[in-house]
């Protein structure tokens, strides 16, 4: 029988996916439950009904799942079932971590058809709370300073974010506080009016550095003394850098860059390196997660190596490796981001390192076959290649080319396993064996994991 629009139903949740939505089933149809956990016996109202399934919402918990946290518990955010950043702080830390496990395999075994996943157990975090180096807070009429409930625009004010480093709280507390005394138009999408648009921050967990860009629909920020005066007083290390975003658009922030006050950088450490962090260079969000990776990743690479860290951001892996191997090259398409490579290469006294502008797809394949460059082909013959690409994978036809060039280590860093496992399909199909695979929690209290998967050739 066919679900309708607000029917009631009773629900068992046998399956979690990683957008937060619990799935039943009712009638052999799948019901997907937004913030229903696996175990949860929940009664549930029909909202959406597909030809094949439907959607519903918790009306009313009849037995909650043994991992489910009630909203009294410690540590469980006030507006998590409101706002769209965290889809699982109401599921239990190690319930959370088994999770991830299953859905690295799941995806290596459906769509890498790997059978059997050579999976080590997650690294998970000690206190999941307060860890990202970096958050994007749009503002709205009326001084509002929050995050977008899920899959909308419709802000909900959030000051105190319980992921985010604790000094993101007193700085957007003392802009709610600026913007009370000074006020400055705030920016509407609709008329496409109005000037200051979001708050960037960025933290340096191991040198205190934070960084605030407040993003405009315009050119200058009024009352920036105010503005500087009030955000220097909550850290010594402060760097203000405002950003020009005067499109009609939902990307965040714009091309160009200007420093009002401080160095228009932050430092960062991750185990014994040092890095300088454009505003707009990418670096990971979790800075005590970030040594785990770059040790999972150093782990597989031996004396002697020549190696290719492509997607090498500002030189992340590229320059935490360096001192294992022969030499490095990083590969990148962000201009701003190889020359803070460049920089941060000099800076540690690492001379075996270099970087590349372009894209991965077109430069990898040409240093591979040694057509690049006269003085890096001499050099050529690398042992390894990195992959750390963004969350849609490698450009269609990377993998191929490499596989074809029979290069005898691949190390796949990834912050999504569907095109993790896509990508390493193509090079098991090419003759490469997956020997390991290492999930890393880089993302508590929500859906996502990143991976790090050695493959190695197997037939020449
Ligand atoms: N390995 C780095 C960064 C990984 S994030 C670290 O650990 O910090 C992915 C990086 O790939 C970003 O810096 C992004 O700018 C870059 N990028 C995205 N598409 C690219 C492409 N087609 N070619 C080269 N670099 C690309």
């Amino acid at each position: 029988m066919k679900m309708h629009k607000n029917q009631e139903i009773e629900l068992f949740i046998h399956d979690l996916h990683s957008n937060g939505f619990g799935v039943g089933k009712y009638d052999s149809q799948a019901v997907f439950v937004e913030g229903a956990l696996t175990g949860d016996h929940i009664k549930a109202k029909i909202i959406k009904v597909k030809k094949q399934y439907a959607y519903g919402k918790i009306m009313e918990l009849i037995t909650p799942s043994s991992h489910r946290l009630s909203e009294c518990d410690s540590g469980i955010c006030n507006v998590a079932k409101r706002c769209g950043g965290c889809q699982f702080q109401h599921l239990e830390y190690s319930a959370q971590l088994e999770f991830k496990e299953k859905l690295v395999r799941d995806a290596l075994i459906r769509i890498g058809k790997c059978e059997n996943p050579p999976l080590s157990p997650i690294i998970g975090m000690d206190n999941p709370y307060n860890y990202r180096n970096k958050a994007q807070f749009p503002v709205q009429a009326g001084n509002i300073i929050g995050l977008y409930a899920p899959r909308s625009h419709r802000l909900v004010p959030v000051t105190n974010c319980n992921i985010q480093h604790h000094a993101c709280e007193k700085i957007l507390k003392a802009i709610e506080q600026i913007l009370s005394t000074h006020p400055i138009p705030i920016y509407d999408e609709e008329p496409h009016k109005g000037l200051l648009r979001h708050i960037m921050i960025r933290v340096g967990f191991n040198t205190g550095d934070i960084m605030v860009v407040p993003v405009l629909n315009g050119d200058t920020l009024p009352h920036k003394e105010v503005w500087i005066e009030s955000l220097k007083a909550i850290c010594p290390s402060m760097t203000i850098v405002l950003n020009k975003n005067t499109a009609k658009t939902n990307v965040i922030l714009g091309a160009s860059f200007t420093t009002i006050y401080g160095s228009g950088y932050i430092y960062e450490e991750i185990g014994h390196i040092r890095y300088r962090i454009s505003p707009q260079a990418f670096f990971q969000v979790n800075p005590a997660q970030t040594l785990a990776l770059y040790d999972a990743v150093s782990a597989h690479l031996a004396d002697g190596e020549k190696v290719i860290d492509a997607y090498s951001g500002i030189g992340g892996i590229a320059l935490y490796i360096a001192n294992k191997v022969k030499k490095v090259v990083g590969v990148e398409s962000v201009q701003e981001a190889v020359a803070d490579g460049v920089y941060n290469a000099v800076l540690n006294d690492i001379t075996n390192a270099g970087f590349l502008c372009g894209q991965a797809e077109d430069l990898v394949p040409e240093l591979l076959t040694k057509k690049f460059d006269q003085e890096l082909s001499r050099e050529a013959n690398y042992d390894v290649i990195i992959l750390d690409p963004p969350r849609k994978g490698c450009d269609s036809k990377l993998p191929d080319a490499i596989a074809a060039t029979n290069i005898p280590k691949i190390i796949y860093v990834s912050c999504d396993p569907a095109t993790m496992s896509r990508d390493v399909h193509v090079f098991t199909e090419n003759g490469y064996k997956l020997q390991h695979v290492q999930p890393v929690d880089m993302f508590p209290m929500t859906g996502h994991v990143e991976c790090v998967c050695l493959l190695l050739k197997e037939r020449l």
